[in-house]
């Protein structure tokens, strides 16, 4: 099986190192500092915010 499991994942914001999960339930949620935000669910992920201030992080 070769099935990627988005929801282990995580977007690492890289000013206040908030990680918010893929998936959010389809709900908008940003990190502590609102520099980056995360709308997902278990199919798709939209991550918005500077480029240069998020990472993902794989677990
Ligand atoms: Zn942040």
């Amino acid at each position: 099986m070769k099935t990627k499991k988005l929801k282990k994942s995580y977007c690492l914001c890289k000013k206040c190192f908030d990680k918010i999960p893929f998936d959010t339930n389809k709900v908008l949620t940003y990190c502590t500092c609102k520099a980056i935000y995360v709308d997902g669910c278990e199919y798709y992920s939209r991550i918005g915010g500077n480029k240069e201030n998020y990472e993902f992080v794989e677990k």
